[in-house]
């Protein structure tokens, strides 16, 4: 399959690197790692990795602007499932078009799919398909995947991390003697005012009867503490392993697309089809919803509260 893949890229000179919407560092890494390997071993192709950035991913580069063109192109879909949570390519005239991810399939929408829902990661993906062709590599671009793939496992912690993820880390750390302190460091580095607002959704956390833990996330809050309004998200992680909780939320009101974000984690129960049902879905253990009211985040509680007490009774009585 990934010879396949090398083959499409080959054979396009205008190639659109895209991802889904929400970047995230699995995404951003893999789409801006993917662009400078096809141009280190196609120096004369012209590849653009689009979408909306954030300030907070600076340190994986730079993404590009793109104007449509006639020129036959090559459109490649990276950690998207489906084709309405891909950023940014309305407008584009595609030839034909590759998918590489590793969520749980939604739907066919590209030519070429490779899925993996076994991979930790986009970037494991395209660390393995940038070993298995001619595309070149170098520490930078090593360094990236590796970035996007300790974040999508969460520093190996989530259950994502198979005996393959290991193998090619252990391959590509003795490779590239990668500057690990660096690389987390990018990734971790934050400002206090984010800690204080960690402390305070700690603190706040309300949590239902079977461990469901849940904050709401105003503007107001955000605006007190001084953080980025993707805070949230990030801080979501970091709610593992606490005894009293089986799965966790954040509902952060996003003013500029008129809703209201949810992020949701589990150490057990499954929440991707419970989001589904709420403009949602994403992985087993770490999904994403969209809701319009308050009342309808509630309505998402109490389903994942039913989710844990069903998980509670066939594991623990
Ligand atoms: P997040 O909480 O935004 O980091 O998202 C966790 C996972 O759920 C990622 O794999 C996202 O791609 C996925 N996800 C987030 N929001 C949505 C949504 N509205 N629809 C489908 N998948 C989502």
């Amino acid at each position: 399959m990934y010879k396949k893949v090398y083959k499409a890229i080959k054979k396009y000179n205008n190639i659109v690197i895209a991802r889904h919407i929400g970047v995230d560092p699995d995404a951003m890494a893999s789409q801006i790692a993917l662009r400078d390997s096809i141009i280190k071993t196609f120096p004369n192709k012209k590849v653009y990795a689009i979408g909306n950035g954030s300030t907070k991913f600076t340190y994986l580069g730079k993404l590009d602007k793109y104007e449509p063109t006639e020129e036959p192109t090559l459109l490649i879909v990276l950690d998207t499932p489906d084709k309405r949570r891909v950023d940014g390519i309305e407008g584009i005239n595609y030839s034909y078009s590759i998918k590489i991810d590793h969520h749980p399939f939604v739907e066919k929408f590209c030519d070429i799919e490779i899925m993996n829902e076994e991979s930790s990661s986009t970037c494991q993906l395209i660390i393995e398909m940038i070993y298995n062709t001619k595309l070149k590599r170098d520490k930078e671009i090593i360094g990236k995947l590796f970035q996007g793939l300790v974040s999508d496992t969460n520093r190996f912690l989530f259950q994502n991390s198979t005996a393959s993820t290991f193998k090619i880390v252990s391959q590509i750390v003795k490779d590239y003697n990668l500057d690990l302190p660096a690389l987390y460091s990018d990734l971790y580095m934050r400002p206090l005012s984010e800690i204080r607002f960690q402390g305070y959704i700690s603190q706040n956390m309300q949590v239902t009867e079977n461990g469901v833990g849940y904050i709401e996330i105003t503007n107001t809050i955000i605006n007190k503490f001084n953080v980025d309004s993707s805070s949230a998200g990030n801080i979501v992680n970091n709610f593992n392993y606490i005894e009293d909780i089986l799965v966790w939320l954040t509902i952060s009101e996003d003013n500029k697309n008129d809703t209201i974000k949810i992020s949701i984690r589990s150490r057990g129960p499954e929440i991707n089809k419970v989001a589904e049902n709420y403009r949602g879905g994403g992985h087993r253990f770490a999904s994403g919803a969209r809701v319009s009211s308050m009342e309808e985040a509630k309505l998402l509680i109490n389903d994942l509260d039913r989710e844990c007490e069903k998980y509670i009774k066939e594991n623990f009585e």
